[in-house]
């Protein structure tokens, strides 16, 4: 048995949730934290808005609206949109004015101080007089110092590094699009460089995919380490620390909203020394999804913030996704380009939608999402099936009882067993994959079915335990129609694919 903290990457509480969100990280984690619970590990799986964030802050100015009524208004949305689809968080925190969150962010702060790796100096941050505003991130965009490629003064879409301001061209204010002045201004930064030999025998450890491996690579041999971690005069997480008040911002405190949330969890449930039992565990595994343009923070920043902190768990591993298109152009709220979850969860059932998302998945590379297809996969594929299967249930229904491979049988379940195996590892990790192997699954059982052959029952329990993290309610739903014996077969799948089935 295994422990381990499983966290997305926070949402922007600016809107609600799209299909690009969703087909990233949400539906990845969420099919990762119902693999490790069938698998018996022991999981807190966490989340949080967002508040306090820079685009937030744009969002609310051009809809005068209040910053956190705001951002108040979407984390309680996004909460919904994730239940309706089956994404089961034990806790999603709301940042906004939360004292767990704060403390949290004091805390790491201060372990990096202890460290003596906090530092700080006069440094160019631009500055529009006419809009009178700081373009630290949202409210200005120019070309990003390392790929070339327009990019806000944060954080860069295109190559995942984090801009220096100083170096980038063109600033351009969001509001009047009119070239940034400097001001100089005294921040504080977090000493990077201190932890290069660290970060790279960590990624030795902790497994990644190749791209972030080599992202890693890049930025500890040719990056900019000194970076800042506040926005003085701006926007981001008033917080006290040694009786001084910082403003620091949200890039800096994601570790510390993952600690919060499952201390708030913690207290919630009212056991609160289970936030310790996982954190400060050798043997917690903390696995993070997140788009790929939130490494330098995930990959980069915390691993080092959390190595600061004595007797925590430094297993730290990110799993990251590329964007998905929808009808070959990217997902723009603005023009209006996107389907919302809540919109098409009118049309579908939340196990197609999750089911065809996790095929289309974004994981390796920009995925495309056409809605002609997804219907076409609906109404020629998953629907007609469920029908299927759910008549041969009916009809063979003493099949069920049991699990019992005849012999031709056995070797397809072994093959489909080794294979979930194999990619529901954190290593390995794949929901493109695991959604691949049951649609290959679902084409053997079909086929079956078609030729009216009998003796399916087994391989049909397999199919819907393997496949519950993809598709819940139905397998959900079957296995306690027909009493199956979820146990026993999550017994048989953790076996060594040498032991024979009896
Ligand atoms: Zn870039």
């Amino acid at each position: 048995m295994g422990k381990y903290i499983v966290t997305i990457a926070p949402p922007t509480p600016n809107g609600n949730l799209h299909l690009g969100h969703i087909s990233g990280p949400f539906l990845a984690a969420d099919i990762f934290n119902r693999i490790r619970r069938l698998k018996n590990d022991d999981v807190i799986f966490v989340c949080y808005s967002d508040d306090y964030q820079d685009y937030v802050v744009r969002k609310a100015m051009q809809q005068n609206m209040g910053r956190f009524e705001l951002a108040t208004h979407f984390a309680n949305r996004i909460d919904a949109t994730l239940k309706k689809t089956n994404i089961h968080l034990d806790w999603f925190l709301k940042a906004y004015q939360n004292d767990f969150y704060k403390d949290a962010i004091a805390f790491f702060y201060k372990m990096a101080a202890e460290k003596g790796v906090l530092a700080s100096r006069d440094c160019e941050v631009p500055y529009s007089a006419e809009d009178n505003v700081y373009g630290y991130e949202a409210f200005a965009r120019g070309t990003c110092n390392y790929c070339g490629e327009d990019s806000d003064p944060s954080q860069c879409e295109a190559c995942a590094n984090s801009p220096v301001m100083e170096k980038m061209g063109d600033l351009l204010s969001i509001f009047s699009q009119k070239k940034m002045g400097f001001e100089t201004i005294n921040r504080e930064y977090l000493r990077l460089d201190h932890y290069k030999d660290y970060l790279k025998n960590h990624f030795k450890r902790n497994i990644v995919r190749e791209e972030l491996q080599q992202f890693v690579q890049e930025v500890i041999s040719n990056g900019e380490l000194d970076w800042y971690i506040d926005r003085p005069r701006a926007y981001g997480i008033d917080v006290e620390i040694n009786g001084e008040t910082k403003i620091i911002h949200t890039w800096f405190s994601g570790l510390a909203g993952y600690y919060a949330a499952t201390k708030e969890y913690a207290h919630h449930i009212g056991n609160p020394g289970l936030h310790d039992e996982f954190w400060k565990s050798t043997d917690t595994r903390i696995v993070n999804f997140l788009g790929f343009d939130c490494s330098f923070s995930h990959a980069i920043v915390y691993p080092s913030l959390l190595s600061n902190a004595p007797g925590h768990t430094a297993n730290w591993a990110p799993i990251t996704n590329r964007f998905l298109k929808l009808e070959g152009g990217d997902f723009s709220t603005s023009r209006g380009h996107a389907i919302w979850v809540d919109d098409i969860l009118e049309e579908v059932s939340s196990d197609a939608l999750r089911y065809y998302l996790a095929i289309v998945s974004p994981e390796y590379q920009v995925e495309n999402f056409e809605k002609q297809k997804f219907m076409e996969w609906l109404d020629h594929w998953f629907n007609p099936f469920i029908e299927q299967l759910g008549n041969y249930m009916e009809k063979h229904a003493d099949e069920f009882t049991a699990i019992n491979f005849s012999d031709a049988s056995s070797s397809a379940a072994a093959y489909y067993r080794d294979t979930w195996n194999r990619y529901t590892e954190s290593a390995t990790f794949s929901i493109g994959k695991l959604a691949q192997l049951q649609q290959e699954f679902l084409q053997t059982l079909k086929s079956a079915m078609d030729a009216g052959q009998s003796g399916l029952g087994s391989l049909i329990q397999v199919y819907l335990v393997m496949g519950k993290p993809i598709h819940p309610e139905l397998s959900e739903k079957l296995i306690s129609l027909y009493n199956i014996k979820e146990p026993v077969l999550v017994n048989w799948l953790l076996t060594d694919s040498n032991v024979k089935v009896k």
